[in-house]
């Protein structure tokens, strides 16, 4: 017997921060581990599935004809403290919501996660592309993620390496992509705060507020005001986030390109040159341009928005004609970081 914790008609919209209207065949809330084995160990669920967080990483683009699974277990605790090392290791179900856990984390005294505070979603979805803000990404904090096998309902813990955390990316969205349901993450954090400033511009915010010092506390709210000044908060402008990664090149690509462009913002890395992405798509024309229902948010080229009634064919559409700008004009190619369904 399936497990129905709730069940929607296919009928029913399901929540996404970009505002686009998707539907699918079955949607299944979870909240209960038992809920969970019961659910894959009866070997009814309708494939194909898709675990759905906050869906603020997410573009629908047609009728999900399939199962939707999603977490709504809760929990926050602390497992252990390392004596000596001053470190703390802290679970929490993959349905917390991930700023609350952040919060939860700043008040208990558990630091190393207030740079990634106000990121949309859940704490499920944060190993899935490695989020990452301000310095921060949760590579530098997941210690393990414990999670279930959808086809079989067999539970396996991953270790930090074991996820292969790359930049926006991990085994969970690549060779492992919808075949494992992320049910816990454990974090490795710190009891004693050191803030994490290397950032410019958040060093540049602090300042601007007379802030040399921060705490933990003013530190993830500077963090999340300085958010909310670049990008549209979901309830006002879908989006989901940055829509592209940064482009990486070689030292030598780079070389040349910023002898056509001086002015062209990138960052090294040990593999040549992280680009911004929000650098070339202004630089192509396309800051604050429309194609349909859905454009490129003027405050922000990385992200693109629904200006109202946009569909996921729209929002492709728009992203392609950015991307193939940039090539033409760079040769240099935008990966999507938003995951098109
Ligand atoms: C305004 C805005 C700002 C953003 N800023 C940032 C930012 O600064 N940095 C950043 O990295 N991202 C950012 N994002 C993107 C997004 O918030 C993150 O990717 C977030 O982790 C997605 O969480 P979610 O719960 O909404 O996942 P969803 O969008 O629901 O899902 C994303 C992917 O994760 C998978 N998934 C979700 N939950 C689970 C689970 N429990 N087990 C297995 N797979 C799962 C889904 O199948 C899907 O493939 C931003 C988005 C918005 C809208």
């Amino acid at each position: 017997m399936l497990t129905l914790i709730s069940a929607m008609s296919s009928n029913m919209e399901i929540y996404n921060t970009f505002g686009i209207p998707a539907t699918a065949d079955r949607y299944l809330v979870v909240e209960e581990e038992s809920q969970l084995r019961g659910m894959l160990s009866s070997g009814q669920l309708v494939s194909p599935y898709l675990i759905l967080g906050g869906g603020s990483n997410v573009v629908f683009t047609k009728h999900f004809p399939g199962t939707i699974i999603h977490l709504e277990n809760k929990g926050i605790r602390m497992l252990e403290e390392t004596p000596g090392q001053g470190d703390v290791l802290v679970e929490s179900a993959a349905g917390e919501v991930w700023d609350d856990f952040v919060r939860h984390c700043v008040a208990q005294g558990w630091y190393g996660v207030e740079n990634l505070a106000a990121i949309p979603g859940t704490v499920g979805a944060a190993p899935v592309q490695n989020v990452g803000a301000y310095g921060v990404e949760a590579k530098d904090i997941v210690y393990r993620v414990r999670a279930f096998e959808i086809a079989t309902g067999v539970e396996r813990v991953f270790t930090n390496e074991e996820c292969q955390f790359a930049y926006r990316n991990s085994v969970f969205k690549g060779a492992l992509k919808n075949r494992y349901i992320i049910w816990s993450v454990v974090f490795r954090l710190h009891k004693q705060f050191t803030p994490n400033l290397q950032y410019k511009a958040l060093l540049e915010a602090l300042q601007a507020a007379g802030i040399e010092q921060p705490t933990p506390q003013q530190l993830a709210d500077i963090i999340t005001d300085f958010r909310w000044r670049k990008l549209p908060r979901p309830e006002e402008m879908g989006s989901a986030g940055s829509f592209f990664k940064n482009p990486v090149v070689s030292v030598a690509q780079f070389e040349e390109l910023r002898s056509a462009y001086p002015d062209i913002v990138a960052y090294p890395i040990s593999e040549g040159y992280k680009l911004a992405a929000g650098w070339l798509i202004e630089r192509a024309g396309w800051k604050g341009r429309s194609l349909g229902r859905c454009g490129v948010y003027d405050k922000q080229a990385l992200v693109l928005v629904n200006h109202g009634g946009c569909t996921g064919a729209e929002v492709v559409a728009l992203a392609d004609a950015v991307a193939q700008d940039v090539h033409k004009l760079f040769g240099v190619t935008l990966e999507k970081e938003a995951i098109i369904i």
